[in-house]
């Protein structure tokens, strides 16, 4: 296993989508070898004209194993696990969504003991950037 010293999250700016429509988009639009996340987290809505899935809410979905690298975030993806909430941030994300998104983090923080002080978002790497469009730190330090 390589070493985990932080998660960075992610949005994948898109108001639907689910693992298997972001792995197409890095597979076949980007020509990646596969998705480039850990895990999405889906809003229920997995098709652009799709009806809201309560079933597709908040479910964790893994996609590659934790000891592949991912490709997420420039000069960080050795070390790092990657996590993307379908959707635009800025409170679009479900309730549903976040919090599995706190269960993840949790998880994830004791299974490779990072710190919360370890959990980014994109955007704090990638400063061109408004991903995951939510001050991660911020969220961390509130619960
Ligand atoms: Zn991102």
């Amino acid at each position: 296993m390589r070493q985990i010293t932080q998660l960075i999250i992610h949005c994948s700016a898109s108001a639907w989508g689910n693992a298997a429509v972001i792995r197409d988009w890095h597979v076949n639009g980007n020509g990646w070898d596969d998705i480039g996340y850990h895990y999405v987290i889906p809003n229920g809505r997995t098709a652009a004209r799709a009806d809201y899935d309560p079933a597709w809410d908040g479910i964790d979905h893994r996609r590659v194993a934790l000891s592949v690298e991912g490709a997420h975030a420039r000069g960080q993806n050795h070390d790092s696990i990657g996590i993307c909430l379908i959707g635009e941030g800025d409170g679009l994300f479900t309730p549903r969504q976040i919090t599995t998104l706190t269960g993840l983090v949790d998880v994830m923080c004791t299974a490779f003991q990072v710190p919360p002080t370890r959990v980014f978002g994109h955007r704090d790497y990638d400063r061109g950037k408004s991903c995951p469009g939510f001050d991660v730190a911020a969220w961390v330090r509130g619960g």
